[in-house]
């Protein structure tokens, strides 16, 4: 099966074909720590995850080497630091806060169904010359000076630009043109407006490293140059790899700029094969921005939904387009899935899907072949759902793996998508109302597998309300109004004189009985059972 993926260098959309089918190689840049992901930063995680699966499934789960770093050496983290542990050493509140960043980052992330990626170097351990020998920061910089690329000048050790003359294709800038409309004031160091920096001086209240040009720290671009070499640039660090992704707002400069370093710096003709980009995310038709009040963290989404939903709406939407956020379509998403986990349960969850199964979701991964479908490949997943709901278990075990395919995780626990809330007991209607948000929370925080402590906080504040928290066999919540035994006695006993004034034929009161079972949240399900005597049973309305 041909793979076809878009390359924003040439623009096209081209077959693809590994440098190393053995070791397939894909770079993504990952966040900066120094606050909760928001939920744009989620698209590339998900997208390029979706690409992750199905180079698994090409290549063998063995044969593929993705890496996504995680920046920790920024200046917005320094601020971060500062403000929020005044009283520390510098080094010590910028761990402080990235290793609580990042660790939201991860848990966020894998509530989102991906899968961690093979390795997730940080920054700060790529500065210096290392012991592995692993390609490293300073040395690039080393480089790039020997060869004529960069210099020093002002405090900075700056790239080049003019030392290359195919600056700027991967963004189609011209050097000219940037010169011509900087808006910058030039700085009077730099040999031309457009030379960046890849290291700077730092003052003493900054995180800074030794090195030949002072104490100081990288620039940004540096990072994603060391670090993609230091894992995919093969013995020497010089390699060329397959695939290199992020956000379109990363072309430029920050891409730009990579491919600038490391080509000069390793003197090969391109930094990578493939560069892919994810459209941005906005968010009820507005750019997302905290002064508008529509800046979500994927934190706050995910103590509403089920990572899965946020999953399913993400890829709904090629992944090239611009996506619009919307609250409905969260909710679609989640009526969506709660239709397939009902049908695809008993079967889910129990690796259908392995890229190693001579079983495999071909139309699904025939479709996200095509340059990552995956509102195409959504479509088929819809026509596998209306296929398995009629049919038997192959079908339904078709599903399940396709749905295991695309990361879906709580596929198993229908109650989780469950809309509304339900109750049991006596009066209970006001307390469902009442209780609305805190049992959806309750329902996120299962899905996502929330720390205990948060599901116990999010339950006792229910049963602060007078009621109990139950959880039924496939995750359904329900809320008890008084001891759930004496409401199986009362509803058993109201069944039975209810069946006992049908019999004798008094509908008014065997109506009457109905109600008052309503009124408790139950409903009536009257059948026949193998004699063909009238029989009714009950549950609980949902
Ligand atoms: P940052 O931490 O801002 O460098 O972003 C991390 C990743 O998220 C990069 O790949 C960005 O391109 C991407 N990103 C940031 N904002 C959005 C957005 N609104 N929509 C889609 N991707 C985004
Ligand atoms: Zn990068």
């Amino acid at each position: 099966m041909e793979l076809r993926l878009y390359d924003t260098l040439t623009k096209e959309k081209r077959g693809f074909t590994p440098i190393d089918p053995s070791n397939v190689r894909m770079y993504v840049c990952g966040p900066t720590v120094y606050d909760f992901a928001h939920i744009g930063n989620a698209r590339p995680v998900i997208v390029f995850d979706v690409l992750f699966r199905l180079l698994r499934h090409l290549y063998g789960a063995d044969h593929v080497t993705y890496v996504r770093n995680i920046t920790d050496v920024d200046d917005k983290i320094n601020d971060r630091a500062a403000r929020d542990f005044p009283g520390l050493p510098l080094n010590e509140a910028i761990r402080k806060v990235t290793e609580k960043t990042a660790d939201q980052f991860q848990a966020d992330v894998a509530a989102l169904g991906c899968l961690p990626p093979t390795h997730q170097p940080r920054a700060t351990e790529f500065v210096l010359p290392r012991a592995d020998g692993r390609t490293d920061m300073v040395t690039l910089i080393k480089q790039l000076i020997a060869r004529g690329h960069a210099y020093e000048a002002g405090g900075e050790v700056l790239f080049d630009v003019r030392s290359m003359p195919d600056y700027g294709a991967l963004s189609g800038r011209k050097l000219d043109e940037q010169k011509a409309g900087a808006r910058v004031a030039v700085d009077a160091h730099k040999r031309n407006p457009a030379d960046f920096v890849l290291w700077k001086l730092s003052s003493e209240n900054e995180p800074g490293w030794e090195s030949p040009w002072g104490r100081g720290r990288p620039g940004w671009h540096i990072e994603c140059s060391a670090m993609s070499a230091a894992y995919l640039g093969g013995p020497d660090g010089k390699d060329v790899f397959d695939i290199h992704g992020g956000g379109l707002d990363l072309i430029f400069p920050h891409h730009e700029n990579e491919i600038a370093q490391s080509r000069c710096a390793h003197g090969t003709p391109a930094m990578a094969n493939t560069w892919m980009h994810n459209g941005f995310l906005q968010v009820e038709g507005e750019k997302m921005s905290k002064s508008l009040g529509n800046f979500f963290t994927i934190r706050q989404l995910l103590d509403k939904w089920p990572g899965d939903v946020l999953r399913l709406q993400m890829l709904m939407t090629s992944y090239r387009e611009p996506l619009d956020w919307t609250d409905t379509r969260a909710m679609q998403a989640n009526l969506e899935l709660e239709d397939w986990a009902h049908v695809v349960f008993p079967y889910f969850g129990k690796d259908r899907y392995k890229p190693s199964n001579d079983y495999s979701p071909l139309s699904i991964i025939k479709t996200l072949a095509d340059d990552l479908d995956t509102p195409n490949a959504i479509t088929k997943l819809r026509e596998l759902y209306q296929r398995a709901k009629r049919g038997g278990s192959s079908e339904k075990i078709e599903f399940a793996a396709c749905c295991e395919f695309f990361g879906f995780q709580n596929l198993d626990k229908p109650g989780l998508f469950q809309f509304g809330t339900s109750g049991i007991g006596t009066g209970s209607g006001r307390l469902l109302f009442d209780n609305a948000d805190r049992v959806q929370s309750l329902r996120a925080a299962y899905a996502n597998s929330a720390p205990p402590q948060i599901i116990s906080a999010i339950t006792a504040e229910i049963e602060s309300t007078g009621v109990k928290v139950e959880i039924g066999q496939d995750s359904t919540i329900t809320l008890v109004l008084g001891s759930r035994d004496l409401i199986d006695t009362k509803i058993n006993r109201l069944v039975a004189e209810r069946a006992e004034a049908r019999a004798r034929k008094d509908f008014k009161e065997s109506d009457r009985i109905r109600d008052e079972l309503a009124a408790m949240g139950v409903v009536l399900k009257d059948g026949k059972d193998a004699d063909g005597k009238p029989v009714t049973t009950w549950e609980i309305a949902r």
